[in-house]
């Protein structure tokens, strides 16, 4: 093991990197980022620590120990780290917002891993040349929501940034109220969002445009020099189509989990196709295509069934954006076009392999056949607005228990059929899906159902109960929902109360864009 070393006034130059720093994101130069130092905060403790992504990522275990909290506070520096903020642009609930930027999150560098190399932010480290008027730090309730979601939604198989650590500070933030201060460290291989592109284009510097990207391709996205054959060797042609593509992906499994981000802004679209900026996100409980989760969204545009489509909006002010790198307008419609097949499709095997219904090669009308299927459900789960998570595990539960039946009896169904008010209705949709699956195939499918339904999520009421234990200086239930959600398939025995309907008091819990 490496031995930690801070690069602190008083443990200076005779220290070894714990880390394996590579830093290319820097090669870009300074029209990308403002070098800084990240702003300390007082009496740092640990809230949490991700053991199961440290060992994934190889890093030592020393980055954990006592010397290193002050380096995830943003208190010293790692050695071989070198903080700084980059820029972006972007557009916000619609509009263009202009130059936004890293207001907030300060890059300490990227760094080797066991998973490739890996980028490393601490949000919430101070202010930064991009926090325009903001006080560049992350409350605690939020950086728990985010520590915890980022790790839910990797259980859950649903690509993210990471969160390896959380430190909390008593330090007083202003937000609606006084509350008291956080800093998360997030890892993922890239932080690079459709506003660094937008933000350069924007600008008319087509060469720093061009840097970006050929940055975005060469480091993060190497498969578009495979994918550039289907657009007459345009490179850009393939980098857009391959965020579109990762996008559909995401959205389909977003849609699919019930999970809503609240803030899809430009802003917060990742390149990679990773969930990032969690804010005041919501895994649904009652289900409501019509469901906002951020308060402060008034017109509903980022409502649950509308992400698809702002996530196509997105996709087009990415598009607009790279179009003087692509040069060739139809090329760049009929890229975006492929948004338009792709997400249904991903959608579609998501929501098949829900029933349990698998096979991404079935034939065209099966799987026509199939959506009719999900979409009566859906319609009839939208009518009783019945729990999402409840509902999909519950079914998952019926179909195995069906299949030890010796006949198939409505008995066996109760655990569905008691979610609803409709009864004959459900139980005339079970009968349709009972003779597309065939019962004979149900121990299979309750089987695979119940690695693809989820038992936890992280619903509002759990994190506010880890959150209302945290303010009083108690983290030990954010390691329970931690260790819950990062294995969210499995039972779990004993925390049966985790995966219950929320209690009456979480339906006043009103999540805002306040972070
Ligand atoms: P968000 O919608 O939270 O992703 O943030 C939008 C923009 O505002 C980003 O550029 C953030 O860096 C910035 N920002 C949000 N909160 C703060 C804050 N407290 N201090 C400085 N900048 C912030
Ligand atoms: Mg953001």
């Amino acid at each position: 093991m490496v031995s930690a070393h801070l690069n602190t006034s008083d443990s200076a130059d005779n220290s070894r990197p714990v880390l394996d720093w590579t830093h290319r994101l820097t090669q870009l130069g300074p029209r990308f980022f403002t070098r800084l130092q990240p702003t300390p905060v007082a009496a740092p403790r640990w809230a949490a620590r991700n053991e199961s992504l440290r060992a994934e990522l190889g890093w030592p275990a020393g980055i954990f120990d006592d010397d290193h909290l002050q380096a995830f506070a943003g208190n010293a520096l790692m050695v071989g780290s070198d903080p700084l903020a980059t820029v972006y642009s972007g557009h916000q609930f619609g509009q263009w917002a202009g130059q936004l930027g890293d207001g907030r999150a300060i890059w300490l560098g990227e760094a080797a891993s066991a998973q490739g190399p890996q980028e490393i932010q601490l949000k919430g480290a101070g202010r930064t040349p991009y926090s325009r008027g903001g006080d560049g730090r992350a409350v605690l309730r939020s950086s728990i929501r985010e520590y915890l979601c980022s790790e839910a939604m990797h259980g859950l198989g649903i690509a993210t940034t990471r969160a390896l650590s959380l430190v909390a500070s008593p330090e007083p933030v202003r937000r609606e109220t006084i509350e008291s201060a956080a800093v998360v460290a997030r890892v993922a291989p890239s932080f690079l969002r459709f506003g660094h592109f937008e933000h350069f284009s924007a600008q008319g510097d087509t060469d720093s445009l061009r840097a970006l990207a050929d940055h975005a391709i060469a480091h993060h996205l190497p498969q578009c020099q495979e994918r550039m054959q289907r657009w007459q060797g345009n490179v850009y042609a393939a980098l857009l189509d391959e965020v579109q593509e990762r996008t559909a992906r995401l959205l389909a499994q977003w849609q699919a989990v019930g999970f809503c981000h609240g803030v899809m802004n430009t802003d917060n679209m990742s390149v990679l196709g990773l969930t990032i900026d969690y804010g005041p996100f919501q895994f649904m409980d009652g289900f409501d295509p019509g469901h906002v989760c951020n308060h402060s969204d008034h017109q509903g545009r980022y409502a649950y069934g509308r992400q698809p489509n702002v996530a196509y909006w997105n996709l087009y002010a990415l598009a607009q954006a790279i179009a003087p790198l692509i040069d060739d307008q139809p090329m760049t419609l009929q890229v975006l076009e492929g948004y338009k097949t792709l997400f249904p499709q991903y959608l579609g095997d998501a929501m098949r392999a829900k029933l349990g219904l698998t096979g991404s090669l079935a034939p065209e009308s099966e799987r026509e056949a199939d959506w009719t299927l999900v979409e009566d459900l859906m319609q009839l789960m939208a009518t009783e607005k019945v729990d999402f998570t409840l509902f999909w595990r519950q079914l998952s539960h019926a179909v195995l228990r069906q299949s030890r039946a010796t006949t198939l009896n409505n008995e066996g169904w109760s655990a569905v059929t008691d979610l609803v008010l409709d009864r004959p209705r459900l139980l005339a949709w079970l009968e349709r899906y009972t003779a597309r699956a065939g019962q004979g195939n149900f121990a299979g499918m309750g089987a695979r159902m119940l690695q693809t339904n989820p038992k936890f999520v992280l619903r509002n009421h759990l994190a506010e109960t880890a959150i209302r234990q945290a303010k009083v200086g108690d983290f030990s239930e954010i390691d329970n929902l931690y260790n819950l959600l990062k294995s969210p398939f499995d039972e779990h025995p004993g925390f049966e109360a985790y995966a219950d309907l929320p209690p009456d008091w979480a339906s006043q819990l009103e999540i805002s864009c306040s972070s």
